[in-house]
C-alpha cells in the first residue's frame, strides 16, 4: 500500500477524494510506500511493471496505452564518454508525459470523475486528451492565443474541447487551476500543486534506466520545463540508493532554454521560495522553437533545483540553433526528436566541452518527445531541397548523387 502526506506539516491525508494539497496548511502532497520492495513485475514491459511503487489501487481499473518500457540506446557518438539515449519518443502520444497521464487518468476513474481539464498546448495536452479518450472521459484543453493549428489538430482527433485563453500562459495556468477547484473538475496539469499523482510518472524513467543499465550512470541529462521530470528521475535513484541497489546517485543535469534560465540563476542565488522564483519570470520570454520547455515560471522548479543541488549536478542552457543541430544528430541515429527534447543531447555536448562530464563517464540523455508532433516548427528553419527529376534525366541525377 501507499500513504499520502503533506511535504510541509507531514500530516497524513486519505486517498478517498481527489486532493491537490494539504487540507491543513496547503502544502504539496507526496507519496510513501512503506512496505514496498524492489520487485518489478516480470511479465509486464510497460511502466506498470513498477505498479507496487505507484499510487494506484486496485490495479483492475488501470487506464493504459502501454506507456513506458522505452529503449535505452547506446549510439557511438563520442569516443571519450559512454553515452546512452533514453528514447521517450516511443510512448503512445510521443512523449514521457504519457507515464504521468496513465496514473492521473486512472485516478480520475477511481475517484468517479467524468471530465479532465488542463492548460497546455504541448505534450501534456496530447497525453491528457488521449488517456481521457481511452477512459471515456470528457476532455477540456485550455491553450494560449495563437497556437498553430498543427499542434492542436491531434486534440480534435482525440475528441477534446479546445478553449483558447485570452491572456498569458501563466494567467491561463492560474485560471485553469482556479476553475477546476471552483467547478470541481479533475485537473491533469503535471505539477505537484495541480495533481500530485502525476509526479509519480517520471520516476519510472529512472527505474527503467537502472534496470537497462544494471547500475546508476554518472550523469542523467534532462530537458527542464516545469521541473517535475528531472525531480522524478532523481527521486527514482534516491529510492534505489535507499534500497541498496545502487552505491551512489547520478548527477542530475537540467537543460534549459536560452533566455529561460531562471532556475540556473535561482540556484546560484540560493532562491528558496516560490514567490521569489515567480518574480524572476521574464515577461514575455524571448521567441523560441523550444516551446515545450520554455516556461517563464517552473511550478516544480524548487524541487528540480534541490535534485540538481543534492546530486552535485548543474543546469545548462541551449540556444535554438544548438537545439536544431542536436535534432539533426539524433535524426542520423534514426531518432526524430522535437527541438525541446533534442536539447538533452545539446546539453551533453555542452557539459562535455565544459569538462563537467569527464572522460570515461557514463551519461544518459533523456530524449523526452517525438519530432513527428512538431514538424511544423521546422518550416523555414530547415532547408527542404527538392531536386526535380523525370524519366529522361532521373538516372543521371541519381548517378551524380551516388558520385558515380
Ligand atoms: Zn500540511
Amino acid at each position: 500500500m501507499y500513504t499520502i502526506r503533506c511535504r510541509s506539516c507531514r500530516q497524513t491525508v486519505t486517498d478517498e477524494t481527489f486532493r491537490t494539497s494539504c487540507p491543513s496548511c496547503g502544502g504539496g502532497l507526496e507519496f510513501a510506500y512503506p512496505d514496498a520492495a524492489w520487485k518489478p513485475e516480470a511479465n509486464s514491459r510497460t511502466m506498470w511493471r513498477y505498479k507496487d511503487l505507484l499510487p494506484v489501487r486496485p490495479h483492475e481499473l488501470l487506464v493504459t496505452l502501454s506507456e513506458g518500457g522505452t529503449p535505452l540506446d547506446r549510439p557511438v557518438l563520442y569516443p571519450d564518454i559512454d553515452l546512452y539515449i533514453k528514447d521517450e519518443t516511443r510512448n503512445p502520444t510521443g512523449s514521457h508525459k504519457d507515464r504521468a497521464m496513465s496514473i492521473a487518468v486512472t485516478k480520475a476513474v477511481t475517484f468517479g470523475r467524468d471530465t479532465v481539464m488542463l492548460e497546455s498546448d504541448g505534450s501534456t495536452a496530447l497525453a491528457s486528451a488521449a488517456y481521457a479518450a481511452r477512459a471515456g472521459l470528457r476532455s477540456i484543453v485550455v491553450v494560449g492565443r495563437g497556437v498553430p493549428d498543427y499542434r492542436l489538430l491531434p486534440l480534435v482527433v482525440y475528441g477534446s474541447h479546445i478553449l483558447e485563453y485570452q491572456g498569458t500562459p501563466a494567467q491561463a495556468l492560474d485560471w485553469v487551476h482556479e476553475v477546476c477547484r471552483k467547478l470541481d473538475i479533475y485537473e491533469t496539469s503535471t505539477f505537484r500543486l495541480a495533481n500530485p499523482y502525476t509526479m509519480e510518472g517520471p520516476k519510472t524513467i529512472g527505474y527503467e534506466i537502472y534496470e537497462q543499465l544494471g547500475r546508476a550512470p554518472d550523469w542523467i541529462v534532462v530537458p527542464v520545463g516545469g521541473g517535475a521530470t528531472l525531480e522524478g528521475i532523481g527521486r527514482a535513484f534516491a529510492d534505489l540508493h535507499a534500497w541498496g541497489k545502487v552505491g551512489r546517485r547520478p548527477r542530475m543535469a537540467g537543460v534549459l532554454t536560452r533566455g529561460y534560465d531562471m532556475l540556473n540563476e535561482a540556484l546560484q542565488r540560493g532562491i528558496a521560495s516560490d514567490d521569489e522564483l515567480r518574480a524572476m519570470a521574464p515577461d514575455p520570454g524571448p521567441e523560441t522553437i523550444q516551446v515545450k520547455i520554455a516556461m517563464t515560471y517552473a511550478p516544480d522548479g524548487l524541487e528540480a533545483m534541490a535534485a540538481v543541488r543534492d546530486s552535485a549536478g548543474c543546469f545548462v542552457s541551449v540556444s535554438d540553433p544548438e537545439a536544431l543541430a542536436a535534432q539533426q544528430v539524433l535524426g542520423k541515429l534514426g531518432i526524430y526528436a522535437e527541438p525541446s527534447s533534442a536539447v538533452a543531447l545539446a546539453g551533453v555536448e555542452k557539459l562535455r566541452s565544459m569538462k563537467h562530464i569527464r572522460e570515461g563517464e557514463s551519461v544518459v540523455a533523456v530524449v523526452t518527445g517525438s519530432g513527428f508532433r512538431e514538424t511544423g516548427t521546422l518550416a523555414g528553419r530547415v532547408q527542404c531541397q527538392r531536386t526535380p527529376v523525370d524519366a529522361a534525366c532521373g538516372v543521371a541525377v541519381i548517378d551524380n548523387l551516388l558520385g558515380r
